[in-house]
């Protein structure tokens, strides 16, 4: 990684559309008692500050899975700590720090549906569809979409580091004009997302 650390979504942009996504998982789980599986641990900060927005009952649980090796995907996952709740006949969502090739959610998804659970659905923090190689997948919530940039922070890391920056941040030469139109083409498209739901 060549460059210096920039944001790219700060922190107040974070809180905020974790909340439009809280609202919606209330409304679409009402009456419902859901599974929340948080993938560490990128996931870690979005699933503690998704899941003290919900007002649903709730389950939460954990999961660890690997894929990636630095920047590059293995293309398998291996699951390396298991749900610990029994999935069977329940409402399963599961929550990813972000979709890049679409591997590990698509993995992840097909190692749950021997679960026999009643429902799956998936809520990612960041989205790359730049990168996408794997299509039978397409996450049910998104936090952000992004483009293709290997971020850091808010949990997310680069070979185990930078995960407590409390932005999401990029490793780049950019000039701050550059990374400010990409910061409105983010909150852009974001807008677009909450008007069609
Ligand atoms: P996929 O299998 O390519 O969709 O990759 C998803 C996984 O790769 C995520 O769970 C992340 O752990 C990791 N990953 C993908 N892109 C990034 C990135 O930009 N920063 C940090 N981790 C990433
Ligand atoms: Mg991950």
């Amino acid at each position: 990684m060549d460059g210096e650390i920039k944001t790219l979504i700060d922190k107040d942009t974070i809180r905020n559309r974790i909340k439009i996504i809280a609202n919606e998982i209330n409304k679409d789980y009402k009456n419902k008692k859901p599974v929340i599986i948080c993938i560490l641990k990128g996931a870690v900060y979005f699933f503690t500050d998704l899941t003290r927005e919900l007002t649903i009952d709730c389950e939460l649980d954990f999961m660890r899975i690997s894929s990636y090796d630095g920047e590059e995907s293995t293309g398998k996952i291996k699951i390396l700590l298991d749900a610990s709740v029994d999935l069977k006949n329940k409402d399963v969502l599961v929550v990813e720090d972000i979709i890049d090739r679409g591997t590990t959610l698509s993995g992840l998804f097909d190692h749950l549906l021997k679960k026999e659970p009643k429902s799956i659905k998936t809520c990612v923090l960041l989205d790359k569809p730049e990168r996408r190689t794997v299509y039978d997948i397409s996450p049910d919530y998104t936090g952000f979409i992004i483009p293709n940039k290997f971020v850091i922070g808010y949990g997310l890391d680069y070979k185990e580091k930078y995960r407590t920056i409390p932005n999401i941040c990029c490793v780049t030469n950019e000039t701050e004009k550059e990374l400010e139109k990409q910061r409105e083409e983010i909150k852009k498209k974001v807008i677009k997302k909450n008007v069609l739901h």
